[in-house]
């Protein structure tokens, strides 16, 4: 198989896989006839194009969900770092693709793996001295040396857990270990940001950790994925949680379990939001019965309508903390909005919406000089 008609192989299911990209990861248009890649923006805003890909689609693991399953009968390709830094550079030169993110199935172990991941990125970063965005993947069962070093290459690097907790891991992947593979590298990475200095790190920063969730695989529920990340946020140092709807794949265990559908991916990522950047607690998300989220409502509307009403917040005057909880209003229209009272009383909606607001979102929660804004009633 050529060089080419390998990379198209190994990068055409990684879709299945969501990394850097907008709030909610969108699969991007494929044709058949190229290599897969992405748009991507990046933490800093930049955005580039973005090649998704394993080194190899040949796995000794069995997780009941993935289409690299050992024993599925499908074409498989497998890269040597060498050979594979060779092809990803030329694309680069030839403008193709601006960044990598770079994993792997398993064989011969994880920690075999993980050295073969490397070795491509030194090849990369060393032989071809490429500056640019670099993603790794770790592999379950890695040594603590191995994490340090994929710090020391990349700009960030994921650990997926896959699953919230050792049940509903086995559910999804028996013969994968929740703490010992899965954890525990995602505790050494946050060790090593901790006690050590990231002089010698590629920019000298450190990376940034990520993880991923198979959402509705193993029947569990928001509230175990949402505290499971709440903790990861808090006391591993995690950047962000991705999560993959669960899709059943044919020739797999879970092919005839139904699809997890969307709308509840995208409230995860609306409620993880709220605890990482907005100040909630996981207590306030609005479960309701089974510990799910509404599907019909965003997390932080439904918020509002238990909190707000009859309780509206005087944007003139409203602390940081208050005004990120209003419906329509972001980080950014919080920094908006100290600063342009600082100047002037915001009296009107129109003001609002000048500033950047969803000023029909949050018109029923707020008072503008003491005033409740006259707004249209939403019909349901
Ligand atoms: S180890 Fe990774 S590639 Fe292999 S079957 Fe499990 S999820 Fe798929």
């Amino acid at each position: 198989m050529s060089e080419l008609e390998r990379l198209k192989l190994l990068s055409s299911q990684m879709h299945l896989e969501p990394s850097e990209g907008d709030e909610c990861p969108q699969m991007s248009d494929r044709q058949e006839d190229s290599v897969y890649t992405s748009k991507a923006v990046l933490p800093n805003g930049q955005r580039i194009s973005l090649l998704k890909t394993l080194l190899t689609s040949v796995c000794e693991r069995d997780c009941y969900y993935c289409p690299f399953r050992q024993g599925r009968d499908f074409r498989r390709a497998t890269f040597k770092p060498d050979e594979f830094a060779k092809v990803f550079m030329y694309m680069h030169k030839a403008n193709m693709v601006d960044g990598i993110f770079l994993s792997s199935g398993v064989i011969n172990g994880g920690v075999f793996t993980q050295d073969q991941i490397l070795a491509t990125a030194e090849i990369l970063r060393r032989k071809y001295n490429y500056q640019g965005y670099l993603h790794l993947k770790v592999m379950p069962g890695v040594e603590k040396a191995q994490v340090e070093q994929a710090m020391l290459l990349a700009d960030r690097i994921s650990v997926n857990l896959e699953a919230p907790n050792i049940d509903r891991l086995r559910k999804l992947a028996p013969h994968k270990e929740f703490t010992q593979e899965l954890l525990k590298p995602l505790h050494w990475a946050n060790q090593i940001r901790q006690a050590q200095s990231p002089h010698k790190a590629w920019k000298g920063t450190w990376p940034s950790t990520v993880t991923q969730f198979v959402v509705g695989g193993a029947d569990e529920s928001d509230l175990e994925l949402l505290s499971t990340t709440e903790k990861l946020h808090r006391q591993m140092g995690l950047a962000r949680a991705y999560f993959s709807r669960f899709n059943p794949i044919s020739d797999t265990p879970l092919e005839n379990k139904a699809p997890t559908p969307l709308i509840r991916q995208n409230r995860l990522y609306q409620a993880s939001f709220l605890i990482r950047d907005y100040g909630f607690n996981l207590e306030e998300m609005p479960f309701v019965d089974e510990g799910n989220l509404p599907l019909e409502v965003d997390p932080k509307l439904a918020w509002a309508r238990t909190n707000l009403v009859g309780q509206p917040i005087e944007l003139n005057s409203a602390p940081r903390h208050m005004l990120l909880r209003i419906p329509g209003i972001g980080p950014k229209g919080v920094e908006t909005i100290i600063n342009a009272r600082r100047e002037l009383k915001l009296r009107s909606l129109s003001q609002l919406t000048k500033l950047g607001v969803i000023a029909r979102k949050a018109a029923p929660y707020i008072l503008l000089d003491g005033v409740h804004p006259v707004h249209q009633l939403a019909l349901f």
